[in-house]
């Protein structure tokens, strides 16, 4: 849905590069034919001047047929030379890398807006990955690894309800507004259900930034205090604000203060306002989170987000 920061811009480029590189690759083809072979050159030069001359035909009404029958014989006997000299007819054909959008990355249709071709979706998926700072949790955590033969009878039905509300979000992240507050003490599988939701969601082309409660709080203190203004630093502040998804993980283990509280309220208040998604864990029961921030996050919290309960086994230890 959303690549940030320029990405879509440094994606063109990218295709821009590669077009550059595969017409460079092909000059150098198509010389090193002419260079060995000059007949061919020659054949090639005179098919050229032909189709001149049949445009001009063309634009002073005059007959084409005379011309139309010299180009097909300059083209017959320069097929029987590429035959003779042993090179392959495709020398001069343009190189693709994708050669089902031509390296543009579109797919132009005629009867509607042009599509993403698969490798710009591709190359879309990656960059938003890189950009969730999930790379390496994504690959331990996520539907595929799951497993509930680890849970008794009772916690078993709860955390599949829990499995099936997260993929319930996943269907309908698009339409339906929803905030997530995972609650449970350590290894309930709070970041583990985040996660599988955060791979899903990137895997259909959202952008989602996953940080711990400490890292997004340091981050955003960076931001504001440095004195040098670091451009990676701001840009992720804008991707805190404006990703499709943003999961705040273990909220309760940074150092609470005056700074912590006012960024955290307006992140959820911001991101509340125009209606982007937030996922929060925390160690934390509901009451000690009022204590510990204030009563307008608490009310936005309990009036905006879904509370999920988790409890059972240590996942850590099995997942
Ligand atoms: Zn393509």
């Amino acid at each position: 849905m959303a690549l940030q920061n320029g990405a879509f811009e440094r994606l063109q480029e990218e295709y821009s590069s590669i077009r550059m590189e595969n017409e460079r690759i092909r000059d150098e083809r198509l010389e090193k034919v002419y260079s060995e072979h000059p007949e061919i050159k020659e054949a090639d030069l005179k098919i050229m001047d032909l189709l001149t001359q049949k445009a001009f035909a063309a634009l002073k009404g005059n007959d084409e047929k005379a011309v139309d029958d010299k180009i097909a014989a300059a083209k017959a006997e320069k097929e029987t030379l590429v035959k003779a000299a042993g090179v392959d007819p495709s020398y001069e054909d343009r190189i693709y890398t994708c050669p089902y959008c031509k390296d543009t990355g579109f797919i132009v249709k005629s009867d509607g807006p042009a599509e993403k071709c698969r490798c710009f979706r591709k190359r879309e998926s990656e960059i938003l990955l890189e950009q969730s700072g999930m790379s390496e949790l994504l690959k331990d955590n996520n539907f595929s690894v799951m497993r509930t033969d680890i849970f008794d009878e009772e916690t078993k039905d709860h955390f599949v309800k829990a499995v099936d509300y997260c993929k319930g979000y996943i269907d309908s992240f698009d339409t339906d507004y929803r905030n997530i507050l995972f609650c449970g003490t350590v290894g309930t599988g709070k970041s583990f259900l985040s996660c599988c939701i955060a791979s899903e969601l990137l895997d259909s082309y959202h952008s989602v930034v996953y940080m711990s409660a400490k890292t997004l709080f340091d981050t955003l203190a960076q931001a504001q205090f440095s004195r040098e203004n670091l451009p990676e630093i701001s840009a992720v502040r804008e991707r805190i604000y404006d990703c499709d998804l943003l999961i705040i993980d273990d909220l309760g283990t940074e150092m609470t203060n005056s700074f912590v509280g006012t960024e955290l309220f307006t992140i959820i208040n911001e991101r509340y306002n125009s209606r982007r998604s937030v996922i929060i864990s925390t160690n934390l029961e509901l009451a000690l989170l009022r204590d510990r921030y204030s009563d307008r996050i608490f009310s936005r919290i309990t009036g905006s987000y879904d509370v999920l309960r988790l409890y059972g086994p240590d996942l850590r230890n099995v997942l």
